[in-house]
Parts: structure tokens; sequence; C-alpha cells
């Protein structure tokens, strides 16, 4: 079966870190998967390189870099909010969200990934597009949507939330490797948190996890999943 996956996040190369496999696997088993950045990562840390660069040479500099990582993960559609990096907390929360919807409306999604409540990391913008996203899905704007899922974090598992989904990323590693180089201008921080990039998989970043926060209406369903389409319908 098929049906349109879209990833929600805040930068370019949240979702490599976070979804290669996951995207690359959807694109090889012909559900072209669709995502949607509110920024383009125009205050991103830079490496030296790139120190002298305005915001907005930055933010050519990440999308170019972003297209560059898509074609290798197969994404077939990226698109941005256009909002500036570090301040999505301060963008009106009605348009913000109805942006969102607009985006998962018009390609029909049927499944959305987004980062948790907290953020993973704590970061403001990644904690701001997890509250907007649940706002969009929630509110039954998006009535295509079958299931929001979170990037698992160690809160939910504190919690009791256990991935529902859950990706070895080992025969996936050479492509994820290859778009993580794609975003060269933050090498020094995925470097930092993937290691130098090579052919062996770093064992602490083998998997990719994904929590089911929402199911047609409900919140947190208790179950296992053996793939992101399993629930949803050819329609
Ligand atoms: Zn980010």
């Amino acid at each position: 079966m098929t049906a349109t996956v879209a990833f929600v996040f805040a930068h370019p190369d949240d979702e490599t870190y976070l979804a290669s496999a996951l995207i690359r696997r959807l694109a090889d088993e012909g559900s072209p998967p669709v995502l949607l950045l509110a920024t383009r990562g125009d205050a991103g840390q830079k490496n030296g390189a790139y120190a002298h660069e305005s915001p907005q040479q930055l933010g050519v500099r990440r999308e170019r870099e972003m297209q560059r990582a898509a074609e290798l993960l197969g994404l077939s559609v990226v698109e941005y909010l256009g909002y500036p990096d570090g301040k999505l907390n301060q963008m009106e929360e009605e348009e913000f969200v109805a942006r969102i919807a607009e985006f998962l409306n018009r390609h029909q999604a049927q499944a959305v990934v987004t980062f948790p409540e907290d953020g993973g990391n704590g970061h403001p913008d990644h904690v701001t597009i997890s509250k907007r996203t649940a706002q969009a899905v929630c509110s039954g704007r998006t009535p295509a949507v079958r299931k929001l899922y979170y990037v698992q974090s160690a809160a939910l598992t504190e919690q009791g939330r256990e991935p529902a989904l859950q990706l070895d990323t080992e025969s996936y590693w050479p492509v994820k490797a290859a778009a993580l180089a794609a975003h060269e201008s933050q090498r020094l921080a995925v470097e930092r948190f993937f290691g130098e990039l090579g052919n062996v998989l770093p064992e602490a970043r083998r998997y990719e996890s994904f929590a089911l926060a929402w199911e047609n209406g409900g919140g947190w369903p208790k179950k296992r999943e053996d793939w992101i389409l399993d629930g949803l319908s050819d329609e």
C-alpha cells in the first residue's frame, strides 16, 4: 500500500538527524514523503568557513544543502514557511497552525511526524513546531491525517511512552551519512552528535524511534507497529 507521510520540522537537517531511514524507506516503497520546514536555518551555527555569511546568505546556503539531502533521501517535496530561525515562538499562532494545516491538506498527508513536546533537546523552535503541528492535526483541520508521531525522546521514555515504531538504520547508514554530509555548513554539530561520518554506523545512533501520540482522534494509543503505513488506507 502507499500513502503520504508528512514530516514537519523546524530547520533543514532536523529530518536527516532524526528520520533518514524512515524517509528513505517510504520513498523506496513507493510512498513519496513530503517535508515542511518552518525556517531555512538562517541563524544556525556555522563552520569556520561560513562564519562571515549573513543570515540571508546562510539561509540560501542551507536551502541548497537541503535540496541535496532531499535528493539522497528521496523526499519528493520540500517546502518552507520562511519564518526566522530562532523566533518560532514569536510567530502569530493562528496563522502558523493554518499554514501547517494547509500543507498537510494540499498533500493529503495521512500520517505526520514531528518533534515531541519538549522538542527532544529543548530547542525553543523544536518545541514550537511540535505544538503548532499537534494543534493543526488534533483540531480536526486536517481530515485526511490518521496518525501523528513524535520523534521518541528521553522524556517520553521516562513518562512510560514507548516508541510504537522503531527502525534499525544499519542498512540505511551509507545514505544517512551522505545526507548528513550534505548539510555541510552544520558539519561540526553533526559530528558532535554522530561522530566522524564514515562507513561505520555509530552504534549509539543505530535506531530511529517514533512514538504514536494520536490516532484517529485518540491520544497515545498503546501499540507496536511494524511499519508507519499500518492502519492507513490506499484511498
Ligand atoms: Zn533543529
